[in-house]
């Protein structure tokens, strides 16, 4: 069979998605993508899965069609530390967003935060944002990040020079290569190239996502896929959960490991 690229990131209605789990299926097929659905699975985001009951009948649903079963999970939110393991088993892939980042005094300084506190620095902010990615990929059992270079609101005109130094991407590719998390392209937040290359030039396996919430953005992943291509990574070797597996098998052959 022909290679269909996969929208590993996809919003329905079951988060803050406006379509349906079906339309999404029916909008995948219609761009030539295999569909994945990713809802937020969060106690701390407005409309989202946030109970465990909840997560077990998005998964029914899910399993009614033919489409992968991922979920976007904050790192920061405890969610994702409390599901049973025959819950986890049932997704094809997870996610992991950083949706807002730890400072050192143990504040969280959230992603679409309008104010900030007073005395902090982009600089403070980016090292806590990368602490708080290492231990995300330490300790989370994830597939893919999520959007990775997104940073909270007031600091996202500051440039991507200003925010991303060379150590600052050096760190995070290295941590994402040790835990074998996929990098995302985010056609909603979309990577600047140089990070990328440089997570393919590590190792670091890449993923698509559209983040899409509406008709119009569900399945769109036909810029990431582009610069994946331009940075001659070869589509058999983008993220498919079905070709490459999951962390959600692992924890399924082996109960008490590793969470
Ligand atoms: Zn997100
Ligand atoms: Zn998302």
């Amino acid at each position: 069979m022909k290679w269909r690229p996969v929208d590993c990131h996809a919003h329905s209605t079951y988060s803050d998605g406006a379509l349906a789990i079906p339309q999404v299926v029916e909008r995948a097929a219609a761009l030539g993508v295999q569909p994945s659905l990713a809802d937020h699975i969060s106690r701390d985001v407005a409309r989202a899965i946030s109970s465990i009951d909840e997560v077990r009948a998005y998964l029914d649903e899910l399993e009614r069609y033919d489409v992968l079963r991922g979920g976007e999970f904050c790192w920061h939110d405890a969610l994702w530390r409390e599901l049973p393991d025959d819950l986890v088993a049932r997704f094809t892939h997870r996610i992991g967003s950083l949706h807002a980042v730890r400072l050192p005094n143990d504040t969280l300084v959230h992603a679409f935060a309008r104010r900030l506190p007073i005395d902090l620095t982009p600089e403070d902010y980016m090292r806590a944002h990368l602490a708080s990615l290492e231990q995300l990929a330490r300790e989370m059992p994830v597939d893919i990040l999520a959007h990775p270079t997104l940073v909270t609101l007031p600091y996202r005109s500051l440039g991507t020079d200003r925010l991303w130094t060379e150590e600052h991407e050096a760190r995070m590719i290295e941590a994402m290569y040790q835990a074998g998390i996929a990098f995302e392209i985010s056609n909603r937040y979309p990577p600047h190239e140089r990070i990328v290359r440089r997570a393919v030039e590590r190792g670091v396996r890449l993923s698509l996502g559209s983040d899409g919430h509406t008709r119009d953005q569900v399945a769109n992943i036909a810029k990431p896929l582009a610069m994946a291509r331009a940075l001659g990574v070869a589509d058999e070797d983008l993220y498919d959960p079905r070709r490459h597996g999951s962390k959600t098998q692992q924890t399924q052959q082996t109960p008490s490991g590793g969470r």
